[in-house]
Order: C-alpha cells, then sequence, then structure tokens
C-alpha cells in the first residue's frame, strides 16, 4: 500500500523536492496534505497535480482565491495556522513531512507525534526551541522522527544496524557557505544578495543566510544533540567544501562510518520517506574521479559566530536555545531587508541572549512566551540600531 504523506511547506525548496520524489513513485506514495504560507499560484497547482485530500494556505487574506480554485476539484481548502496544526490529525495520513520555516513547524511537529504520526523533520528550529518536548513526546508516543536534513540523515544512517553500539563522537560536515575564508573586517559589508549564493545548494532565504553566518551549522549542532541523545563535546564540526561527505560518525573503536554522495536533498528525503528501506531511483551518481582531493578544515568559530553562540546556548541550556533561535529568525529578515549589516545578526543574538529572561525548566507555554519576548526585544533593538531604515 502507497504511504499517504502530508508536505507541510510544500511550496519551499525542501518541499517542492519532496513533491518531485514522490512524482517519481506514484505506486509507493501518495500527497494527502499540502500546505504554503503566501505562495498560492504554485500551491494550486502542485494541488492541482497531485490531488491531495486537503490543502491549508497560511494567510487568511489569500483563502477565497484558493477556494475558488479547488473546492471545484473536491480538494478541501483550509487557513491560518491553527489549521496548519490541526490539519497533522487527519486520520488517513500516514506520514507527516515538516518542511516548513522556523519556528511555525514547532506546534504542527509535536501534535502530529501527539496523533502518532511518523515524522520526516527537515524543520531544525523546531528541535533547536524545544528539543527536549519534541524527543519527550516522539518516545511517549513512540513515533519515529526521521531527520531530513543531510547532516542528520547521514549520521541516521550510518547508525543503522549499531543500535547497541554507543556513538564516541559525531563530526557534522559544513560547507563552509559562500563567505568560507573571509575575515571580520571583509564581512563587514556583505549584502544579502552575496550571502543568498550558496555554492553547492540551492535553498530558501533563511537556511541560506544561516549558512552564510555558519548558524546553520550551529542550530544543527543543537538538533544533533535532541536527535541522537549526545553531549555537546560529542558533536564537532569540520569544514567540507565539496559537501560529498555529509557527516559522519565515530564509535567507541575508533572506527568512522561516513555518508557520502552528490549533494541532493532529494536523497535524505526519499530515506525519510522510505526508512528502514532503500528505493531505487535516477538520481546523479557520485564519480570518484571527479573528486580527486576532498578535504576537511577546521571552522573559523570566531569569525563565524554563529557556531559559538550555539554552543554557548546549548551549554546553558534551558530557554538560551530557543531565544537564539528567535533572535535569528528577527535578524535575518531584518538582514534580508537591508535593515543590518552581516555581523550585526551575531550582536543582536548575542545581546538577545542577556537580555531575555533565563528559564531554567521550560515547557511549551514557556517556550512560546520566550519566542515572543525574544522578537519583541530583537525588534527594538534594532529599531534602536538603525532609526533611519526602518
Ligand atoms: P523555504 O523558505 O524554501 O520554504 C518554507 C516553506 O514553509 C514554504 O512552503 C512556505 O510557504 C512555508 N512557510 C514559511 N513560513 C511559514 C509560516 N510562518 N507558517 C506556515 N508556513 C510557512 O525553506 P526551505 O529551504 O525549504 O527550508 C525548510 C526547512 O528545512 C528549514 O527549517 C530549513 O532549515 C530546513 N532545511 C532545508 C534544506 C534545504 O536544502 N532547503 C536543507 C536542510 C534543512
Ligand atoms: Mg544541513
Amino acid at each position: 500500500m502507497s504511504k499517504r504523506i502530508a508536505v507541510l511547506g510544500s511550496t519551499g525548496s525542501i518541499g517542492t523536492q519532496a513533491l518531485e520524489v514522490i512524482r517519481e513513485n506514484p505506486e509507493q506514495f501518495k500527497v494527502e496534505v499540502l500546505t504554503a504560507q503566501s505562495n498560492i499560484k504554485l500551491l494550486i497547482k502542485q494541488a492541482l497535480e497531485f490531488k491531495p485530500n486537503a490543502v491549508v494556505i497560511g494567510k487568511p487574506a489569500l483563502f477565497d482565491k484558493v477556494s475558488e480554485s479547488l473546492s471545484p476539484h473536491d480538494i478541501k481548502v483550509f487557513v491560518g495556522e491553527e489549521s496548519l496544526s490541526q490539519i497533522v490529525e487527519m486520520e488517513s495520513i500516514d506520514i507527516v513531512l515538516i518542511a516548513l520555516v522556523g519556528f511555525a513547524g514547532l506546534k504542527p511537529t509535536l501534535n502530529a507525534i501527539q496523533h502518532k504520526k511518523q515524522i520526516a523533520i527537515a524543520n531544525k528550529e523546531t528541535f533547536v526551541v524545544a528539543g527536549e518536548i519534541v524527543t519527550r513526546e516522539a518516545a511517549r508516543n513512540k513515533v519515529p522522527v526521521i531527520p531530513v536534513d543531510s547532516e542528520h540523515s547521514a549520521i541516521f544512517q550510518c547508525l543503522a544496524g549499531e543500535h547497541y553500539n554507543p556513538i564516541e563522537k559525531i563530526y557534522l560536515t559544513a560547507s563552509g557557505g559562500p563567505f568560507f575564508g573571509r575575515t571580520k573586517d571583509e564581512l563587514t559589508n556583505v549584502k544579502s544578495a552575496d550571502a543568498l549564493k550558496h555554492p553547492n545548494w540551492d535553498m530558501g532565504c533563511k537556511i541560506s543566510i544561516d549558512s552564510a553566518t555558519m548558524m546553520n551549522k550551529g542550530l544543527e549542532v543543537i538538533e544533533a544533540k535532541w536527535l541522537f541523545n549526545l553531549r555537546p563535546d560529542q558533536i564537532d564540526i569540520i569544514v567540507h567544501q565539496q559537501s560529498i561527505v555529509h557527516s559522519m560518525v565515530q564509535f567507541e573503536d575508533g572506527s568512522i562510518k561516513a555518508q557520502m554522495g552528490l549533494p541532493d536533498m532529494k536523497l535524505p528525503i526519499q530515506y525519510a520517506f522510505t526508512y528502514p528501506e532503500r528505493l531505487a531511483n535516477r538520481f546523479k551518481r557520485f564519480n570518484f574521479a571527479d573528486y580527486p582531493v576532498l578535504s576537511f578544515k577546521e571552522p573559523d568559530a570566531e569569525t563565524f559566530r554563529g557556531i559559538s553562540l550555539a554552543y554557548e546556548a546549548l551549554n546553558k541550556g534551558g530557554n538560551m536555545p530557543c531565544v537564539l533561535n528567535a533572535a535569528n529568525e528577527i535578524a535575518v529578515d531584518a538582514y534580508l531587508r537591508d535593515q543590518i549589516g552581516f555581523l550585526e545578526i551575531y550582536s543582536l543574538i548575542e545581546q538577545s541572549m542577556l537580555k531575555v529572561d533565563f528559564i531554567r525548566n521550560p515547557e511549551l507555554d514557556d517556550y512560546i512566551e520566550t519566542d515572543k519576548e525574544t522578537r519583541k526585544k530583537a525588534r527594538a533593538m534594532i529599531n534602536a540600531l538603525k532609526p533611519n531604515k526602518i
């Protein structure tokens, strides 16, 4: 029987690649739900092609247009944040792919877990905000949470068959982003248009900026801590600019396993859908002769402070990673609008981590409140920083 999939965030980079995987394998997969925040042109096109049971459009003002186009085709249309969380409860869904960006992923993920749906998760921010609750709820409901993020999928794949073997450490590989090797001075005036040009991956705007600041790798350290139950000192970052080795696990006997391949998110997406099986496909194959050298270098965490700030938040624990995430979301948004400079992304996060009240053992409501408070404080700081630009 085919697996029925809800694609949350179907119009994004991960969402559209997930639909490519599904399109190629109509026997294996069926789209049950599609959701988008505002790109209704693409959402409608996808819905007409994949004929889901239901769609959710995020922005209320766009509901009428979507409904007009899809209701005649017997596709249910829902609107808003609450619907996005609730839609995952549908009985007919087997797997929920969380391809939403940012904090918006948290509630739908938790609700899907609580309704015992298998989760394929690309949305790393959910782990950063509330990893403890997500892993606790997944264990309590006996729900598999399969990573889609390429590094975490790599580690997950390396761990297949190693259930009883403790991990000594993991190496998260990092491409280094578009500004690798630059000094602080050289980063002062870099514009978002340059930051959006990633050398190896074609991704959404937010993760592209995160990749340039290396906050993406910082967020991934926190994501890995929760997914694989590791201490911060068991997680190392190594810059590997070719993005062929997607990450590595070192076991207690010193043996290191790596997962490799050309950079293509369709592979981890497909694996999350078919796990524990693998499915034959026609993705382009890696050729060793094309890559005579694979290189590995230390990251520069002093210049690319996304890494050091994330370790700091992780070591502090409590709601601090949630503060880090919210401040980063606001800072990235402001940077994309040219309201702040590249290095100000770091200072905004650092200041937010000092200004927001620390909660040692937060519950869900505390995370929601922390997210709100941090956004408010970060916005106020941006206003104070560049009053003439806002
Ligand atoms: P994207 O910006 O391309 O797409 C985001 C999707 O979420 C869109 O469909 C959009 O409509 C929807 N969305 C945006 N804001 C929303 C909101 N507030 N409420 C509801 N829906 C909203 O992002 P992406 O690059 O596909 O990344 C998605 C997630 O996957 C991120 O967490 C990212 O870190 C992670 N990820 C992405 C890649 C990649 O290659 N793109 C790789 C690894 C991990
Ligand atoms: Mg990644």
